[in-house]
């Protein structure tokens, strides 16, 4: 039994902090807590939990320096994405707070009464977090969640606790009521496996691996457990010859490399149409070589390190020794560094061509029509996200209804969006999050008839 977690800077590997794993009796007693919490915070008036979001959100917003360098530190991201995403979270919990008044039911007509639904929240939600979004991604199960009226217990990841420690000290400055939202430092297949196989758990939200995400659909059905999965990704960026190339080029680096690949979005599919395939490499070979690879606390620096040793490892593994036709640089001693880095003349269907690295590599595959484009877009269990680059307005749209991914972008590779809902079709996910419904997926709907001719 781990009783500890050592929480290393992944650019130094130097020890940040200790943190204490919690074990499956004290999540036992975390749920027993927010049981009650949550009653509480029901039982307030809609614009007064609203109001406590606000101040959530305004309380992350004044301590938002301290919380981006906290993550520089624990996950290695660049301080300008750091920055990004305690903007990130002050955003989802200001959209939320505007939406509690606005979570309504409806009246449906039924003949001899008042048929009506009503929108119940239900209890208490388990948010189990991965370490490459740290913040924004319990956010975006956290907000919602408490917004439509629930407590939270949220589990962050082994390696990246210290964020969400944060916020949970800054909820309770804000006024949130006592225990309405934990968070418990732990293993996964302890702290999170208590979570997912407590009766008291209305609902996990679990964003990670799918090999995980699976084994937590599994247990989930034994209680039919409400679930929302978010998973990883092998995403397609499919440029076509009448495509601008030169922008197309300059955008394909950050598109799989930003947050050093660790992006379940991250475009390291590159699907090049044969005319064009050339000139493509000849362009991206220097936008990769110019991309800044070095300290993350350095604000021009555009990529950090991996997380862990372990991921380092996996990168490493999938990567044929002196197969790169593309390579960029990284430092070298301490921390997990690894190279950007692009591959060519890989088979479509090698592992390194079809499942999730989650790391700085992408492979560039030809092709030759639109419709091998989208047969080899659809060659993977994934179907998370994906780009398409044309300046042909009907192909865009054909394409962008033909590959089954739930986002997709058209000249560009636009990032995820708190007002726009985002989740995966087939093993990239179940159910969506983010955008105008967000509240929604944390309630039951209940229907009630009341008979007007008694
Ligand atoms: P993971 O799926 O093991 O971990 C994600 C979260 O789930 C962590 O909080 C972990 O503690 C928890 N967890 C693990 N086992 C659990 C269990 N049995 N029950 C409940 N919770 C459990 O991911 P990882 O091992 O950290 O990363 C491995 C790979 O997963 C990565 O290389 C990447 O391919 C993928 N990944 C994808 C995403 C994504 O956003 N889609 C995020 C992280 C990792």
């Amino acid at each position: 039994m781990i009783h500890e977690h050592r929480v290393l800077n992944p650019a130094t590997e130097e020890l940040v902090a200790t943190v204490p794993a919690t074990t499956a009796a004290e999540v036992a007693a975390a749920v027993t807590r927010a049981t009650a919490a949550q009653r509480t915070w029901a039982a307030l008036a809609p614009a007064d939990r609203a109001r406590l979001l606000r101040r959530f959100a305004v309380l992350v917003d004044e301590h938002a320096e301290r919380l981006a360098r906290l993550e520089v530190a624990e996950a290695g991201h660049t301080l300008g994405n750091a920055r990004w995403e305690a903007a990130n979270v002050r955003d989802l919990l200001d959209y939320a707070a505007g939406g509690v008044e606005r979570l309504t039911g409806r009246q449906i007509p039924v003949p001899g009464g008042i048929d009506l639904t009503l929108l119940e929240p239900l209890g208490v939600v388990g948010v189990i977090a991965p370490w490459n979004f740290p913040m924004p991604i319990a956010a975006w199960g956290t907000a919602p969640a408490l917004a439509a009226g629930n407590a939270v217990i949220l589990k962050p990841a082994e390696t990246t606790p210290l964020t969400a420690l944060e916020l949970a000290r800054l909820a309770l400055d804000a006024g949130l009521p006592e225990h309405l939202f934990q968070v418990l430092p732990g293993a996964g297949d302890v702290a999170g496996a208590a979570l997912v196989e407590h009766p008291g758990v209305a609902k996990i939200v679990f964003t990670g691996s799918t090999h995980v995400g699976k084994q937590i659909m599994t247990r989930c059905a034994g209680q039919v457990k409400r679930l929302t999965l978010e998973l990883g990704g092998k995403s397609p960026n499919i440029v076509f010859a009448d495509a601008d190339i030169e922008a197309a080029a300059a955008a394909a680096p950050m598109s799989f490399l930003d947050n050093t690949g660790q992006d379940c979005c991250a475009r390291t599919r590159i699907l090049v149409q044969r005319p064009v395939y050339d000139r493509f490499l000849e362009l991206l070979a220097p936008a990769v070589a110019s991309v800044v690879v070095g300290d993350p606390g350095d604000v021009k620096t555009q990529m950090g390190p991996l997380i862990s040793r372990a991921q380092l490892d996996r990168v490493r593994a999938y990567v044929p020794a002196a197969a790169a036709r593309i390579r960029g640089t990284a430092p070298d001693g301490p921390g997990f560094w690894f190279p950007p880095t692009v591959l060519t003349d890989v088979a479509p269907d090698a592992p390194v061509a079809t499942e999730e690295v989650f790391g700085p590599v992408a492979v560039v595959l030809p092709f030759e029509d639109e419709a091998d484009a989208v047969r080899l877009a659809n060659a993977t269990e994934h179907g998370l996200a994906g780009s398409l680059w044309t300046r042909d307005v009907g192909r865009a749209l054909r394409v962008a209804q033909a590959v089954r991914a739930g986002n997709l972008s058209v000249n560009s590779h636009s990032a995820v969006r708190y007002w726009t809902p985002f989740g995966g079709y087939k093993q990239s996910g179940l159910g969506r999050e983010l955008g105008p419904d967000a509240l929604v997926a944390f309630t039951e709907t209940k229907n009630v008839f009341i008979g007007t001719e008694a």
